[in-house]
């Protein structure tokens, strides 16, 4: 929007940028959206080109999955990357171009103002100045969705994950790497590149659970754990050598909707505020993405 000439503003409601949030897997399409903005070279220098795909099943751990993105015409691949260091290099595009922010900002709501312009509304009750369009970005629990009606509430997964990104110690760094054991256990280890400022190599390792389950693993305590992921996967307990606990570790839960008619007078949802569907399909950022490109 800034460099088709308009005069946006970014209201954010964390009080500052901080690390967090998961691995994540950048699709072609994501790339190419990111190369619009100057951004691509950036990402890719922090994240870590992913060529395959690969899983395996219990209890003989034959091969279930093998996708090869060379089996695509052109060269194509997807990308591995921490959350911060994509945030990093979209702030860096942001900064840049000198796009206002206001951090500390919660949306809550929006009312219409003269001219179809509108005008969002603070969780602290302040009303912000008037715009023409507000581009609501906030994700899956989006606040704003109310203002389109019969807003689809998403439907939460049976399924979400527990995860860390830790240092690579022997996983190659072009794959995704998944073990099942039925459809009740899922291992997951994508390399994410590095975090801006540092030369560790990243994976980030994700355990399937149900989000009911979630204390009674933490109360089991993190050997007990750490063991049930040895049992399926030496190699990736392996990662977990210098990890006394689940500090590290998140809790994930997802969930599934999609809105039909994503605008209002005066607004509009893109993202996960717009759409929302499982990780595991590694395409969330992505259609956020294609949903932002100029
Ligand atoms: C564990 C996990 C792993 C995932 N792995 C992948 C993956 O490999 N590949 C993939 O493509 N996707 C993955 N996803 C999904 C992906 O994270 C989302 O699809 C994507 O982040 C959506 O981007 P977004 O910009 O729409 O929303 P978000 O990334 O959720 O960003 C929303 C922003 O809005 C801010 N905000 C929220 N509410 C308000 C408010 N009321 N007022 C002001 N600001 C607000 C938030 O602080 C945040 O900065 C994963 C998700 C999880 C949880």
């Amino acid at each position: 929007m800034a460099d088709a000439g308009h005069k946006p503003v970014i209201y954010e409601r964390f009080a500052e940028a901080r690390p967090v949030g998961a691995g994540l897997m950048l699709q072609p399409a994501g790339l190419v959206a990111l190369e619009r903005i100057n951004c691509r070279g950036c990402v890719e220098a922090l994240g870590s080109r992913i060529t395959r795909f690969r899983g395996w099943s219990a209890p003989d751990w034959r091969q279930l999955v093998e996708v090869d993105y060379s089996q695509l015409s052109g060269n194509l691949y997807g990308l591995g990357i921490h959350r911060a260091s994509l945030f990093g290099a979209l702030w860096q595009a942001t900064t840049t171009r000198g796009i206002a922010i206001e951090t500390a900002t919660e949306i809550i709501g929006a009312t219409p103002a003269a001219g179809g312009r509108v005008r969002p509304l603070c969780l602290d009750g302040r009303h912000l100045p008037c715009v023409d369009l507000i581009v609501d970005a906030s994700g899956v629990n989006s606040q704003l969705r109310g203002i389109v009606g019969a807003s689809p509430v998403p439907s939460p997964y049976r399924y979400g994950a527990i995860w860390a990104s830790l240092p690579n110690t022997d996983f190659a760094r072009d794959m995704l790497l998944q073990r099942y054991v039925a459809a009740r256990h899922m291992v997951g280890i994508l390399p994410v590149g590095q975090l801006p400022a540092s030369d560790t190599p990243l994976v980030t390792l994700f355990w399937s659970l149900r989000p009911e389950d979630h204390a009674g693993v933490l109360a089991a305590g993190f050997e007990t754990w750490r063991d049930k992921v040895a049992a399926i996967w030496p190699e990736a307990a392996d990662l977990l050598d210098g990890t006394v606990d689940f500090s590290a570790f998140a809790l994930a839960r997802y969930a599934q909707f999609t809105l039909r008619v994503p605008f209002a007078e005066g607004v509009v949802f893109i993202g996960d505020a717009a759409h929302s569907t499982s990780p595991q399909l590694g395409a969330g950022v992505t259609m956020a993405m294609l949903d932002a490109r100029p």
